[in-house]
């Protein structure tokens, strides 16, 4: 019987122990944080001829690494594992995110920087027009993005869900799916390596609805999440945002 007891007792207290330990440290007092990025999504995140990722995020999260006097190691995962990563794998994730209702549930989203929109990626000549046009049609997307939950809410449409954009439009090259949705600027990266071939639709005969991207973090790390924000808006005050845009993405 008192056997018993003891061995409840330890058990209990390593329980107790280990909850402690699960305590999250804020990423606010890391030299070293680890930054999660899906490197498919060009202009925003890529990899660059050398193998290295790059691109207007890269840039971002780097200037706000130097900014917080932090180091800052990319990882590249999928884009639907981003958001799980945060606290475990990851200290920020930044990929052109949408900062939606849902997400906010799971992660604190920083300030946004980048406004951004749907495109519709349809072959040269397609029928496809408008937003209504869209009902029945075979639409690829990347699972678990934005693109995803709109394709996945159109009447009659049937969504194929891929790992990366760019597979969606190697298959609408070749017949297979009647368009792509995807995010604005990759969008036009995607298509502008197919001219004549495919072409990038989007606003008003489609109407959907402006997208702020915003960095991730772990969810009630208020400290960390005080001193990416007061980076960012550094960063914003003094041009660097509007350098990168400009050199990144053109607008
Ligand atoms: N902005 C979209 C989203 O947050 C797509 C992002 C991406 O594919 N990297 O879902």
């Amino acid at each position: 019987m008192k056997k018993k007891i003891i061995v409840a007792l330890v058990l209990s207290l390593s329980v107790l122990a280990l909850s402690a330990c699960g305590a999250k440290q804020s990423a606010s007092a890391k030299k070293d944080i680890i930054v999660g990025t899906n490197a498919e999504f060009p202009p925003f995140e890529y990899i660059d001829d050398s193998g290295n990722p790059d691109g207007f995020d890269i840039a971002l999260v780097k200037a706000i690494g130097e900014k917080l006097g932090k180091n800052v190691t990319i990882q590249n995962m999928e884009f639907d594992s981003l958001i799980s990563s945060i606290g475990t794998k990851t200290d920020l994730v930044i990929a052109g995110m949408t900062v939606t209702d849902e997400r906010k549930q799971s992660v604190d989203f920083t300030e946004p920087y980048y406004t951004a929109v749907q495109s519709v990626i349809v072959p040269v000549g397609s029928a496809i027009a408008s937003f209504d046009d869209l009902k029945g049609k075979k639409i690829g997307v990347q699972m678990g993005t934005t693109a995803d939950f709109i394709s996945s809410d159109i009447e009659g449409a049937e969504t194929a869900r891929y790992n990366k954009s760019i597979d969606a439009v190697n298959d609408l090259l070749n017949g297979r799916l009647d368009c792509v949705i995807v995010d604005k600027n990759p969008a036009e990266t995607f298509v502008a390596s197919h001219t004549g071939e495919l072409e990038a639709l989007e606003g008003s005969n489609f109407d959907f609805e402006d997208e702020s991207y915003a960095m991730a973090v772990a969810k009630g790390d208020a400290e960390f999440l005080k001193q990416v924000n007061d980076a960012l808006s550094e960063l914003k005050a003094d041009g660097t945002i509007d350098k990168l845009t400009e050199e990144y993405i053109g607008d």
